[in-house]
């Protein structure tokens, strides 16, 4: 089975308070509707629905410290209990002992190696090339994961040619802050509906979006309500892609959305949290079944999507 991979940077579950946790005063109806009735809170899971399973899963891995990004991601693509072999959580971006994680044995190599197609379906604009090339930036563990395996990253002509996404779903940053005025523009609902309907050209692909832990840090609640809603809308998009005539879900492709550690969802701290993150697993029932089986931290993503695409 395919899988498609929401990434959420930096959302976590958190209290059912909307004075703090913006995913507790959006309006998420996709979201409602999947988990009957319910929100991205902590008490909403565990949840076994019809459409949808949602987890709590641990980010911290039994390692002291707040959890942090590029170890976080290193785990989510690999399997590897990273932040315990180094004795520490880490980040934003690797440093050279996370990086050697990602050098070989990430879900992109290994599926490279079996003859699977996958890939990051983010479209990367000429000034990252440029920072990554000046060396004046550095890849994120996902990316390096992904250009590690030998697969290129998508830029501004896959973004045109609709062979990718935006980050930011609609296409309104290029058009806006990253001089393409003529970028393709979409609505959150055809940004879902395309990002599922790339997801069914691969085996396993990915979608990084990382503002969510940018207005984190800001603590920029209406930012953050916003991006939510956007979010869910795009969910609104993929769901119509993977719902057959009479509302069953196809068995062609699951979705997982989960994060790599919780900041958004407390914004009374600019800092990242302790909760644990979502797993929110959307498809088939007996797909979820096995892909959630005995799922407790974020070690268990990377086993579980691999069992699922080779079957
Ligand atoms: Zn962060």
């Amino acid at each position: 089975m395919r899988v498609l991979f929401i990434f959420l940077d930096g959302i976590g579950l958190g209290e059912n308070d909307p004075e703090i946790n913006p995913l507790a005063r959006a309006k998420m109806p996709q979201v409602n509707e999947l988990l009957d009735g319910r929100s991205l809170i902590k008490n909403s899971a565990p949840f076994y629905g019809e459409q949808a399973t949602l987890l709590a899963i641990d980010p911290k891995v039994g390692v002291t410290g707040l959890p942090q990004s590029a170890t976080g991601q290193g785990i989510l693509v690999t399997g590897i209990n990273i932040p315990a072999e180094l004795g520490y959580h880490y980040g934003p971006k690797p440093n050279p002992e996370v990086a050697a994680f990602l050098e070989e044995g990430t879900l992109f190599s290994r599926f490279v190696k079996a003859g699977k197609k996958t890939t990051l379906l983010n479209a990367y604009p000429p000034r990252y090339f440029d920072g990554i090339d000046s060396g004046k930036r550095l890849y994120s563990s996902i990316p390096l994961a992904v250009t590690n395996a030998g697969l290129p990253l998508f830029r501004h002509e896959d973004l045109f040619a609709g062979r990718a996404l935006s980050a930011d779903f609609t296409g309104a940053g290029w058009r806006t802050i990253l001089g393409f005025p003529d970028a393709p523009g979409m609505d959150p609902h055809q940004a879902g509906r395309k990002l599922a309907a790339l997801a069914k050209e691969y085996d396993f692909s990915l979608f990084e979006y990382w503002a969510s832990d940018y207005a984190g840090h800001k603590q920029q609640m209406e930012t953050a309500v916003g991006l939510m809603e956007i979010f869910d809308e795009v969910l609104g998009g993929v769901l119509e892609e993977m719902v057959d005539e009479r509302g069953k879900m196809k068995e062609d492709l699951l979705v997982v959305v989960t994060s790599d550690h919780g900041n958004m969802e407390d914004l009374s701290t600019r800092k990242h949290t302790n909760a644990n993150v979502p797993a929110l697993v959307i498809g088939d029932k007996a797909a979820r079944k096995n892909f959630t089986h005995n799922m407790k931290d974020l070690t268990d993503i990377a086993p579980a999507i691999w069992r699922t695409v080779m079957g």
